[in-house]
């Protein structure tokens, strides 16, 4: 028997209410805080228009740092960078927002701040690598995963922004 098929039809207008707010987690390295970075980051974040959920520094322990960072753990750099991230305290941020997480993404440049554009994160402040200022996640469910690895429930805080009539129609 022949299935009925339903016409396709495209609704522009419902697209928007369709878009997903995500989240993604932010974090500024050892690097960053010590350097006295953490104002200009969160503000290029808060003034972008994406809502701050969970705030907080953090000496994060060693296992914690092999946990975030797994899917690296045989590349030659996985110990030196493991050794990066627990030498300080970090600033550990929940971002949410429609789109937060390819355009954290791009607010924060290529991964070696040489290559990154000015304007970025690390195209403005910093030089290499191994000290690169900042994280993000790089999908949605990895913002999840991160946000979920990086904070307790209590401490993610679901708020409604006087701006929001003004940032999105
Ligand atoms: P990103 O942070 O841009 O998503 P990756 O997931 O590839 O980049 O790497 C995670 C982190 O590991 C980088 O931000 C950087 O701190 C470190 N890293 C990546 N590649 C190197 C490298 N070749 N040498 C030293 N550190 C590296």
């Amino acid at each position: 028997q022949k299935k009925q098929r339903k016409p396709c039809i495209f609704l522009p207008h419902l697209v928007a209410s369709l878009e997903q707010v995500e989240q993604s987690y932010i974090m500024i390295k050892p690097d960053g805080v010590q350097r006295g970075l953490v104002g200009d980051i969160i503000s290029r974040f808060e003034k972008k228009g994406f809502k701050l959920i969970g705030l907080k520094i953090f000496q994060c322990p060693k296992e914690l740092a092999e946990e975030h960072y797994k899917d690296l753990q045989s590349k030659p750099f996985f110990p030196k960078l493991i050794e990066y991230i627990t030498s300080g305290p970090v600033v550990c941020m929940a971002w949410e927002g429609v789109g937060v997480v390819a355009s954290a993404r791009k607010l924060i440049g290529a991964t070696n701040p040489l290559q990154a554009e000015p304007g970025t994160i690390r195209g403005d402040l910093a030089v290499q690598t191994g000290r690169n200022v900042v994280h993000g996640s790089d999908s949605p469910e990895n913002g999840k995963r991160e946000i979920a690895l990086w904070f307790e429930e209590g401490e993610l805080v679901p708020w409604t922004p006087v701006q929001e009539p003004w940032l999105r129609e």
